[in-house]
């Protein structure tokens, strides 16, 4: 089966200190990653990892630096996009931030109709947005609302209807529950799992939150500073995760059992992410690795694959 998405050796650097500097933050070094056809593939990292930048190149909101995007078996890396913008979609973070306030839910849905030509006239668009805000949970009511009326779940909404409106085939999913209340979230995530169903959908679904992705995710990659440090199925990383990164994430994921959580070692980092404008030497983790010896920090080490579709980058996986 062809890759629905393939990113290879993905470079994104933003220049930095003005024209004539050549400081570069590389905010995506060297990513490669497939995502199936219906496969919801979740990102996870803390912020400031390249997660988001990720995403939006593979989209080609920002254009690479260096590597290739591969949508469907056609190289998009340099092609023109209107093609394929209405096959690939973006769900963002802040939903209140990216919905225009002048507008109601009806002209946001019905405009992304509109942009496309997916219309056939004034009827089919209407009955479009009204079947769209009912996917969304919304009514024909909200059609004429503004977003400053909605709760923050019902904002979220509104974005994914306005995803939706277009009959995407990917969608990246910018980590679009973060700013939600925790009661919301499931809510949230349940209807992305929904809609995934009903239209063979393909995610692409970027969360700090490791308990979150684990839920949602067929596959997960965890990234550490413009890199994938380990990428596997999605029970395979959250119970066998061998990287130090990764393991310090899964010790943070909340355990409803009192007395297994009680037992469990919470294993917290020492400082912060390290800039992506000059990043450590050897293993970018090193300075924060409890079990970093002499070589971490001389020598990068490569993605290797260790079981049947597991790869890690560590030169000591699974110590500690
Ligand atoms: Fe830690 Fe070394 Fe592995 Fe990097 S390569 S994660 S520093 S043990």
């Amino acid at each position: 089966m062809t890759n629905l998405i393939e990113a290879r050796e993905l470079r994104q650097y933003f220049p930095v200190g003005g024209f004539l500097s050549k400081k570069k933050v590389k905010a995506v070094d060297g990513v490669s990653l497939t995502i199936a056809p219906g496969e919801t593939f979740g990102l996870v990292g803390e912020s400031g990892c390249g997660k988001t930048t990720l995403g939006r190149t593979i989209l080609r909101l920002y254009e690479p630096t260096s590597g290739s995007i591969t949508y469907n078996g056609s190289d998009i890396t340099k092609a023109p996009m209107l093609p394929y913008r209405r096959k690939m979609q973006i769900v963002f973070q802040d939903p209140y931030a990216s919905l225009d306030p002048r507008m109601t839910v009806g002209e946001i849905v019905g405009e992304a109709i509109d942009i496309h030509k997916l219309a056939s006239g004034k009827k089919d668009r209407a009955d479009r947005i009204i079947s769209i805000l009912d996917k969304v949970g919304l009514n024909s009511e909200h059609a004429n609302r503004y977003p400053h009326e909605f709760s923050g779940g019902q904002r979220q909404r509104i974005g994914i209807a306005r995803a939706l409106a277009v009959d995407p085939e990917f969608i990246v999913c910018d980590e679009p529950v973060s700013a939600l209340d925790v009661s919301i979230q499931a809510q949230v995530v349940n209807m992305f799992e929904r809609l995934q169903e009903e239209n063979g959908l393909t995610y692409l679904f970027i969360s700090h939150d490791l308990s979150i992705v684990k839920h949602i995710s067929n596959r997960i990659g965890v990234m550490y500073l413009g890199k994938l440090v380990e990428t596997g199925e999605s029970g395979e990383i959250t119970l066998r995760g061998v990287h130090p990164y990764t393991r310090s994430l899964i010790s943070a994921i909340p355990i409803a059992d009192p007395n297994k959580a009680r037992k469990r070692e919470r294993i917290i980092l020492e400082g912060d992410v390290p800039s992506p404008l000059n990043p450590p030497s050897g293993c970018r983790f090193h300075p924060r690795c409890p079990y970093a010896a002499a070589r971490c920090s001389e020598e990068e080490p490569a993605l290797d694959e260790t079981e049947k579709g597991h790869f890690v980058a560590c030169h000591f996986p699974g110590r500690g």
